[in-house]
């Protein structure tokens, strides 16, 4: 049944393509020999949930191949059991068409099931990258795959696997972080969205992933005179002067920065779908003298991505991707024309994401092809891609969702994986006078709009596009987690910071961004039509004024303060610093706060590392490891531990007998610091450099020289370049090479 109706599903003419004991590659041949030219564009074409929603037989009617929820297209009762409702009711539809091709539903979970009230809200990528930790996010995208499918979903536009490159880019919260050499090992959460081996793909907590956005999103320049010429524009007149933007860069650059994640997405973790990019490459021009968009680029999705890389699974266009490219006989023409279709279609894309515009995309592909300017061979390569990953998927078998998973949406569970996960991404940056972890027991005076804000902690992509301030999901927010984790503890919470401080011994400000998805970010105007508050003026990254004053009253009042920012990307600290004792990077941790303050108050160990550069200043960005003037405020790598003191060392100490010399009492100074880091580092580098030993034993190596390096940084003692190196160590590591980032931070500490 659906919606209550009985359905009839008629599944019995055997036809070769519905016998499941043949081999897929068969089932498509079979099918796309019984199609027609308009059957198949209706495979190519993909809807919103909005332009069907009143009338599903359009669904029907335009053969669909494909429906999606674009961020916050929701069902209006927003709960688990009616997004299967609706699916199924769309599916239906599809069904009830002359072959019966079941259509396979999209969305963007992104960091979770973010658009399903009730989901658990993980970390947005750039948090994960600050984990370093491949089978974390594995369990996260399987945590993730399990709630998308038991609403009756089988695809997600995630993971954005874009190497941010600079900080004013709106989606650089998407990328988990600057260096594909960490991008790279973060795949690992395709494997837990479509399960590690082939053949995974039909059960029912696994989904088709999208490797997103080809090729060079995150890696485009800040336009200068866009950004003027935007100055006292509506917002509906402005164009953003880096999302979208374009890619300058040479094809070296653009192959090991922008490209490289893709292969191994491909070959490692077989990811089924990709999705060009709403940007350009500066080396091709289109004829209009105008860089070539993406979704035009025919050498980068077919030769190069289809061809050289041999993607067999299929590409999915971006939001009305196609109508982006300029039409030379109509260039202001923003909508979809004849042409558009033919160079999008032409160029290798094979489904694209009409949202509003489906019939019109349809009638002009039929045309293009009727008139020889798209061939069939084009649209069979199409068709049998989508086909591929239906069968795959097990769409033919199993068409229709159940409602019987829907209690696996936010479960305890997947809760735990999220907590686990917040834990681990929080950086710690300074750590004066080891002001970290707190008493449980402390005197608390918890201040800052981002401390009881769940909306504010989940960022973009959370019940709607944009996200929302407030209390938009169910979960726990960084002050509830305060509580939970330190139940003695006695806490005075004032957002302002206007209640009086009545003996508080050490203030915790949680200060950041307000929610945003794409575009510029936290920016917009109180005339912005997307922003969801009409706070958002400030176009920099510097903290905004009331977040600086509320730093300013508390760390003046209290003895010790820690200052916690919720964001997307580094803010610009470097005037509040002296006055702080502990800052922490939270970045956006979504619906479980209480990992926040599992390392406030030491339950947990900090070991989050940064995934970004964190700048000096805005005019340092964009900054990058590798730069030649690399003198950030913090390097890429950095992250202060509370477990590799002598006294964290010591409980692994039992299980790595290498380390026990080196924990030697008269090896630490009283705060904790290694002393005498020479002598120590010796052995422990001669012991990497035999070549033996597990990863975990050079990982706990590694930390020790890492907290001897972060520690001379501290003391003033370090290298004028430290900053390099300590970021080429952090490289190093990630590409395996221990003995190389050893080398590397023992010159800092040394
Ligand atoms: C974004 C994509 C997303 C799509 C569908 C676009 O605006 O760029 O990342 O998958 O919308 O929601």
């Amino acid at each position: 049944t659906v919606g209550g109706q009985p359905v009839l599903v008629v599944n019995a003419h055997g036809l070769p393509y519905l016998d499941r004991r043949l081999p897929v590659d068969r089932r498509v041949a079979d099918l796309l020999g019984r199609m027609t030219v308009e059957e198949k564009i209706g495979q190519m074409t993909q809807a919103e949930r909005a332009a069907v929603a009143a009338d599903p037989t359009l669904v029907a009617q335009w053969r669909l191949g494909s429906v999606l929820s674009g961020g916050g297209s929701t069902p209006a009762t927003n709960t688990p059991a009616a997004w299967v409702d609706m699916v199924n009711e769309f599916q239906a539809q599809a069904l009830s068409t002359r072959l019966q091709i079941p259509m396979i539903y999209g969305i963007d979970a992104v960091h979770g099931h973010g658009n399903v009230h009730g989901a658990t809200v993980f970390p947005h990528n750039v948090g994960l990258g600050a984990t370093r930790d491949p089978a974390l996010v594995e369990r996260i995208g399987h945590a993730t795959a399990t709630e998308v499918r038991a609403t009756g979903i089988p695809w997600n536009f995630a993971p954005c696997v874009c190497v941010s490159r600079d900080e004013r880019w709106g989606r650089s919260y998407e990328s988990v972080g600057e260096d594909p050499a960490l991008v790279i090992p973060m795949e690992t959460v395709i494997d837990g969205l479509q399960g590690r081996r082939a053949g995974q793909l039909d059960d029912a907590d696994r989904v088709l992933a999208t490797a997103k956005h080809y090729a060079g999103d995150g890696d485009t320049d800040y336009d200068e005179a866009t950004a003027a010429a935007n100055e006292g524009k509506p917002w509906w007149e402005q164009r953003y002067p880096i999302d979208q933007g374009v890619t300058v860069t040479d094809r070296a650059h653009f192959a090991r920065t922008d490209l490289s994640p893709y292969g191994p997405a491909l070959w490692r973790h077989d990811v089924g779908s990709v999705m060009p990019s709403f940007s350009s490459v500066d080396w091709t021009e289109d004829g209009l003298g105008n860089p070539t968009k993406m979704h035009a680029n025919r050498e980068l999705i077919t030769d190069v991505l289809k061809g050289r890389m041999g993607f067999d699974g299929f590409l999915i266009s971006d939001w009305e991707g196609i109508h982006q490219i300029p039409d030379p006989a109509e260039p202001t023409n923003t909508g979809l024309t004849a042409y558009k279709v033919r160079v999008g279609v032409n160029a290798g894309t094979d489904m694209f994401m009409e949202p509003n515009t489906a019939p019109q995309f349809e009638e002009l592909l039929l045309a293009e092809v009727t008139a020889g300017r798209v061939s069939t061979a084009r649209l069979d390569d199409a068709v049998r891609r989508i086909l591929r990953k239906k069968f795959e998927l097990g769409l033919f078998e199993q068409p229709y969702a159940s409602a019987a998973n829907v209690d696996q949406v936010g479960s305890a569970k997947h809760r735990a994986i999220g907590r686990d996960a917040v834990a681990k991404s929080q950086v710690l940056l300074k750590n004066a006078g080891r002001a970290l972890p707190l008493r449980r027991d402390a005197n608390l005076y918890v201040a800052g709009r981002n401390a009881d804000d769940i909306g504010n902690q989940a960022g973009g992509w959370t019940i709607t596009w944009q996200g929302q301030s407030g209390d938009l999901i169910p979960g726990t927010t960084i002050l509830e987690g305060i509580r939970q984790v330190a139940p003695q503890a006695r806490v005075t919470y004032s957002a302002d910071a206007s209640a009086p401080t009545a003996g508080a011994d050490v203030g915790v400000v949680v200060v950041g961004e307000t929610p945003y998805a794409e575009g510029y970010g936290d920016v917009g105007g109180p005339e912005c039509g997307w922003c969801s508050t009409p706070q958002q003026e400030e176009k920099s990254l510097r903290l905004q004024p009331a977040d600086q004053a509320v730093i300013d009253k508390v760390c003046a009042e209290i003895e010790t303060c820690v200052v916690l920012v919720v964001s997307g990307r580094p803010q610009i600290v470097t005037d509040q610093l002296g006055k702080i004792d502990a800052l922490v990077a939270s970045w956006l941790p979504g619906s479980e706060g209480a990992g926040v303050a599992d390392v406030l108050f030491g339950r947990r160990p900090f070991t989050g590392r940064l995934p970004v550069t964190w700048p000096r200043s805005e005019a340092q960005v964009p900054i990058n490891v590798g730069d030649r003037d690399y003198q950030p405020l913090y390097p890429f790598g950095w992250g202060l531990r509370t477990d590799h003191g002598r006294s964290g060392l010591a409980a692994v100490a039992d299980q790595r007998p290498e380390l026990r010399a080196a924990l030697a009492p008269g090896n630490w100074n009283a705060d904790g610091s290694l002393r005498n880091a020479p002598e120590v580092l010796r052995p422990l580098g001669r012991q990497l450099g035999t070549g033996q030993g597990s990863a975990a034993r050079n990982d706990a190596i590694l930390a020790v020289a890492r907290e001897a390096a972060q520690s001379a940084v501290v003391r003033g003692s370090a290298p004028a370049d430290w900053a390099t190196l300590i970021a080429e160590a952090d490289r190093a590591q990630l590409a395996d090479d221990p003995v190389r980032a050893f080398t590397l931070l023992a010159r800092v500490a040394t």
